[in-house]
């Protein structure tokens, strides 16, 4: 069976510990979209670690992790991520690389450092990790598969007609160095000969695996928010964020998807431009942001302060609808101990009316967030394993959170550790 681990939000919201942790029960983990410009932090017994292509399996020796056609593959830094796990002692992971995956070019990431460059104050907030001119390439049919890697002379014809049609824009654009075929050819001679021993038919496998009973795990990266069609377009990601999408990124029937465990975090937070309606600032933000996560919330690409907020039912009650959500994974509360109360935003005033709705963008930069306060528990609650044993204050903010978003909160994370996760059964689980 097929089960997904996505996120409501902005991301961040911890997805990387959930699927570490169910990944133990699991034979295959696949990323099925997305690239190296998020990352998912992970604590285990190994240390401490940020994956941004690898998926959140590679700890465990029973796995078998698939890049798949869905993803941005950026070849250089898949192995500069394989050398750091190997570097700290963890055993070299089991990796197939979807032959139908496209390749994250070297001019991928120029055109978006130099479009960020163009676009100024008005940029996107971009991690210039090439991931929107790759997605764009992609869907104008002169990408790159990694298949495509394996003949030569095609390759290099194709090389030919993308470095003349990139240096117009430039060199009359941009009014940046030129682009040259031969020395692209010879970096990718270079990805070649470091991906051949994973590439695989990987849709193949999982189905073969499916057939076997196997149990896969899709990892998705960001949230529903940053989704192209259902989220804060344009301050979106490039490639779709929901588990549907798993389906088609991993390429794996969609009814075999049976549960999506959706992750919330306790609190929000974004990177990037974009709306953001439970934002706050100031001190208030910055103690949150200094105790959030584990060990502060700043980016895990690239270090950047994220903007912090107070838990918003509005956006994740739509955020858990769009995935199609069986569960929600609750995670960081462990975070909220030191508040007196808890502010949440239970609504969006735009115009002059309140709605539990998530609007279209253009009304969204509008809202202003409705807030109900709550009380804190004023208390550290990691390494409780029990739900019941949790503060009074504490399971309240969860069944009201619950109440809010309509979707059953099934596991509350109170720590950064595989082990610190409670199961609760909810009212709302069908
Ligand atoms: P992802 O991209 O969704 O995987 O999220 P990130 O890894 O970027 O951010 C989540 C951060 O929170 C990481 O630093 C995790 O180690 C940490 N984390 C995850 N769950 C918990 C939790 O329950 N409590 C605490 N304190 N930290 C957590």
């Amino acid at each position: 069976m097929v089960k997904a681990v996505v996120g409501a939000n902005w991301g961040d919201e911890g997805k990387g510990k959930i699927t570490d942790m169910m990944a133990k029960e699991a034979d295959i983990v696949v990323r099925f979209q997305g690239g190296a410009n998020a990352g998912h932090t992970i604590v285990n017994n190994y240390g401490k670690f940020a994956l941004h292509t690898l998926p959140s399996g590679v700890f465990y020796s029973h796995v078998t992790n698939i890049i798949g056609s869905g993803v941005a593959l950026n070849i250089p830094r898949l192995f500069q991520e394989v050398k750091e796990l190997t570097d700290r002692q963890v055993p070299a992971p089991n990796i197939l690389v979807s032959d139908r995956a496209q390749i994250v070019m070297p001019y991928h990431i120029l055109f978006d450092q130099y479009e960020e460059e163009r676009l100024g104050g008005k940029s996107f907030g971009s991690t210039k990790s090439g991931i929107a001119p790759f997605y764009s390439d992609k869907f104008a049919k002169i990408g790159f598969q990694v298949s495509e890697l394996f003949d030569e002379e095609r390759l290099s014809e194709k090389v030919k007609n993308v470095c003349e049609t990139k240096n117009i824009l430039l060199e009359h654009m941009y009014h940046k160095p030129l682009l040259d075929a031969d020395e692209l050819m010879e970096t990718l001679r270079e990805y070649r000969e470091m991906v051949a021993p994973y590439v695989a038919d990987t849709a193949l496998f999982l189905h073969d695996a499916l057939e076997e009973g196997k149990t896969v795990l899709l990892e998705g990266q960001l949230g529903t928010l940053k989704d192209p069609d259902h989220g804060i377009y344009p301050m979106v990601t490039s490639s779709s964020t929901l588990a549907g999408y798993g389906a088609v990124g991993a390429g794996v029937p969609p009814y075999e998807i049976k549960q999506i465990v959706t992750v919330c975090k306790a609190y929000s937070s974004a990177v990037g431009a974009g709306a953001f309606v439970s934002e706050i600032f100031g001190d208030e933000a910055d103690e949150l942001r200094r105790r959030g996560g584990d060990g502060g919330e700043f980016g895990a690409t690239t270090g950047r302060p994220r903007r912090m907020g107070w838990f918003d039912c509005v956006a994740s009650r739509y955020g858990c609808r769009l995935q199609g959500t069986t569960d929600v994974a609750f995670t960081v509360l462990d975070v909220l101990g030191y508040l007196d109360e808890i502010p949440v935003c239970v609504g969006y005033e735009v115009d002059g009316k309140v709605t539990k709705d998530f609007p279209v963008t253009t009304k969204l930069e509008k809202a202003k967030p409705v807030l109900e306060t709550l009380p804190g528990w004023k208390c550290d609650i990691r390494g409780i394993k029990n739900y019941e044993e949790l503060p009074e204050n504490c399971r309240k903010y969860v069944e009201f959170v619950e109440e809010q978003i309509g979707y059953p909160i099934t596991m509350v994370s109170n720590g950064p550790g595989r082990e610190d996760i409670i199961y609760r059964k909810s009212p709302l689980k069908k």
